[in-house]
């Protein structure tokens, strides 16, 4: 048996019930695969994939809230603090009802490539809890976030771990967050990104993550000689990421026709109307339901398969796993061409293999997704610099910062004689300067 395929096994047989982590780490290990074989003896006796695979730590705690019934709520948190060969710890909080140990695990897993693939000095974590934001009062998630940060705040630092956003926290959590931290350990410092604009927040992170996918989808497109401009589009999903790539999309001539929340999909022929979504979503913290019954010509409907409306370019910004292989046969029997992830591991192994088997340009989100956590990286500069840049600043520094991973995942590919493979392109290019890092710095 080959080394990745015995690490695999061992990942499951000590993992028990962490699906979506297996899922991440197979998708890793097969496509390192071709790195490994050339060198297997080294790495087999350094255990590199043995170290890769295993968290540096996982803290996790009880929340306990009071709700406003006066009831005694209580959560589960966690962090999972991945691996810091490159940098500090960073990534996303998900306040989700589906979190859970396999998913922050995974999440986790995948941000450490990401994280490599943008250049910039930061190692991958990720963390949550099992609360779910939907239906509370602005009071309750301000009680849950203080709770939950009560006790996170002993583990993370400005230099040590410093988490964002992710599915369910956003800006009005990451400021309650904020405020609780400073308030026990008396820090005014960049303990978290994706703050608001008057306490150290860095302009453009809130659309950094669907910027930054279409920033990279057109630097593909331009590599085969195709561009947005006419271009129909579907972008699923209506949270942070899928709002700012419709916009990004939008801006360079495509025409977005529908979106989705996890109730059902709207349809639009004319074209998304952002500012309607955006007061449904951002504002009211409604269903994107309500888009049909305020905008002439837009249909909804009710449950999966958004994936049948037909388009040239399918942008899954929702969750994981929400892209199946009926799913990616439709789009590509109605003509689709490129999909390109917004969300973490939307799409799944069967389907990505089937796309990438019928010709789509597929790009996996460790790569397309990374502009968010780049972006945050930009914003620590900024913190540790005491200073703000320009929105245009930061906008160019993001912009090429995709670029420049377009460049390394097709390089990745191109090396190992599998051109426009991006996932193995991802995977490889993120693998080699966390390895050479990890190497470099012993045993540990
Ligand atoms: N949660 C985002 C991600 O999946 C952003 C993380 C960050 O900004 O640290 O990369």
């Amino acid at each position: 048996m080959s080394y990745t395929e015995e690490v695999y096994e061992r990942v499951v047989a000590q993992n028990p019930g962490e699906p979506e982590f297996h899922q991440a780490v197979k998708e890793v290990l097969d496509s390192l695969k071709v790195v490994i074989d050339k060198n297997e003896e080294k790495y087999r006796s350094l255990s590199v994939l043995e170290r890769l695979v295993e968290p540096e730590r996982i803290i996790s705690f009880r929340v306990p809230w009071v709700d406003d019934n006066g009831k005694v709520q209580v959560n589960k948190g966690y962090r999972v603090q991945f691996n810091s060969a490159i940098g500090p710890y960073k990534g996303g909080l998900r306040f989700h009802p589906t979190v859970n140990q396999s998913i922050l695990k995974f999440l986790g897993f995948e941000q450490v490539f990401k994280n490599s693939l943008t250049g910039l000095p930061i190692g991958g974590g990720k963390g949550g809890s099992n609360f779910d934001p939907k239906g509370k009062s602005d009071r309750e998630v301000m009680a849950f976030c203080q709770s939950f940060m009560t006790e996170l705040c002993k583990y993370i630092g400005a230099d040590t771990d410093v988490p964002a956003g992710d599915i369910g926290v956003g800006g009005r959590e990451i400021g309650y967050l904020f405020g609780q931290y400073k308030r026990v350990r008396d820090l005014y410092e960049g303990v978290l990104t994706g703050k608001g604009l008057t306490y150290g927040g860095s302009l453009i992170r809130t659309e950094a993550t669907g910027y930054g996918v279409v920033y990279i989808l057109n630097e593909l497109m331009k590599d085969h000689n195709d561009s947005l401009d006419g271009k129909t589009v579907v972008v699923t999903g209506s949270g942070n990421v899928a709002i700012y790539a419709v916009q990004k999309a939008t801006q360079l001539g495509a025409k977005v026709v529908a979106m989705c929340d996890s109730n059902g999909y709207i349809h639009d022929p004319n074209g998304i109307n952002l500012d309607i979504v955006k007061d449904i979503k951002e504002v009211k913290r409604g269903r994107i339901k309500e888009y049909a019954d305020r905008v002439e010509g837009a249909t909804y409907t009710e449950g999966v398969g958004i994936w049948n409306i037909k388009c040239d370019v399918y942008l899954p910004c929702a969750t994981q796993n929400e892209l199946d292989l009926d799913g990616v046969k439709t789009l590509i029997a109605n003509g689709c061409k490129y999909i390109v992830e917004g969300a973490n591991m939307p799409t799944t192994r069967e389907a990505t293999d089937y796309a990438m088997a019928n010709g789509v340009l597929f790009l996996p989100g460790k790569a397309s997704n990374a502009g968010g956590v780049a972006t945050s990286a930009l914003e620590m500069s900024q913190n540790s610099q005491r200073l703000s840049w320009t929105s245009e600043e930061v906008d160019a520094k993001l912009h090429q910062i995709m670029v420049d991973i377009y460049a390394k995942i097709s390089d990745a590919a191109k090396r190992y004689d599998m051109p426009d493979n991006f996932v193995v392109g991802a995977n490889i290019a993120g693998f080699e300067k966390v390895v050479d890092a990890m190497m470099a710095q012993g045993i540990v």
